[in-house]
């Protein structure tokens, strides 16, 4: 049975999450941008939060941490690369450990790129993956401190999960990334469907994450970078893809 998923809006534009086992009660939160939303919706729920995961190191995503575990006593996880420059970490994670949420093993995913020590939760048996500022909806984070190739082979290893796994990642960007990717492939009509689909929820309030896996690799030009349309966008017929992609990252930080 997939554990209860819960998005929550934070700040200006972030995401935070719950993951709630309903036979076990243990609630992990991922990310904490913010400690009140996250509070607000345990109780509203009745979920005692167990796990606070990290993804990676910027304020945006850890500035709650410590009043969410002093209100709740929850554990702290978070890469053992950036422990010292995250909140205290109850345990540190490396790519080979795993842990669990009541019945769930999760796995821990290197994904650096925007952040060196930036990794990605995935829940195998759920089908989730919190991606936070890697994989983006429409999109992927800004390399802050990684090069392009790794953050293409950051992508990868995402691409590689179940086309049919939801991707939680940590910010509302996608219509601007779905503006920008439209740039490159007018033609996609699956792009075309999606940049509606969002204008819609957007519209309405409503979050345009998590989405599907199989989404992004038909729309999201960062996962997209390998294929002859979007060498030929960019002007690199003949590159390989993780020069198509450094290419597709450069124009959009100009975008
Ligand atoms: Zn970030
Ligand atoms: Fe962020």
């Amino acid at each position: 049975m997939a554990l209860e998923l819960v998005t929550i809006p934070c700040r200006t534009d972030n995401y935070a999450y719950l993951v709630h086992d309903a036979d076990s009660g243990q609630t992990a939160v991922i990310d904490v941008p913010d400690a009140a939303p996250i509070l607000a919706e345990l109780r509203a729920r009745g979920w005692e939060l167990s796990d606070i995961l990290i993804t990676h190191h910027h304020d945006d995503h850890i500035s709650g941490v410590q009043t969410l575990r002093e209100a709740t006593g929850a554990m702290v996880l978070g890469a053992a690369a950036d422990a010292h420059r995250l909140p205290p970490l109850d345990y540190a994670l490396t790519e080979t450990a795993s842990f669990e949420i009541g019945a769930e093993k999760v796995r821990v995913i290197d994904v650096p790129g925007h952040t060196i020590g930036h990794i990605a939760f995935h829940f195998p048996l759920s089908g989730y993956a919190f991606t936070a500022d890697s994989l983006m909806a429409g999109g992927c984070g800004r390399l802050f401190e990684g090069t392009p190739a790794q953050m293409w082979q950051s992508l990868q290893k995402l691409a590689a999960l179940p086309p049919d796994t939801l991707i939680c990642s940590g910010h509302e960007y996608t219509a601007s990334n779905l503006r920008f990717a439209a740039t490159l492939e007018p033609g996609n009509a699956a792009l075309m469907l999606r940049i509606e689909e969002v204008a819609t929820a957007r519209a309405a309030g409503r979050p345009t994450v998590p989405v599907r896996l199989q989404t992004e690799l038909d729309t999201n030009p960062f996962l997209r970078a390998g294929l002859p349309a979007l060498k030929g966008a960019v002007g690199l017929p003949d590159a390989d893809a993780a020069t198509v992609f450094a290419e597709i990252r450069a124009r959009k930080d100009r975008f």
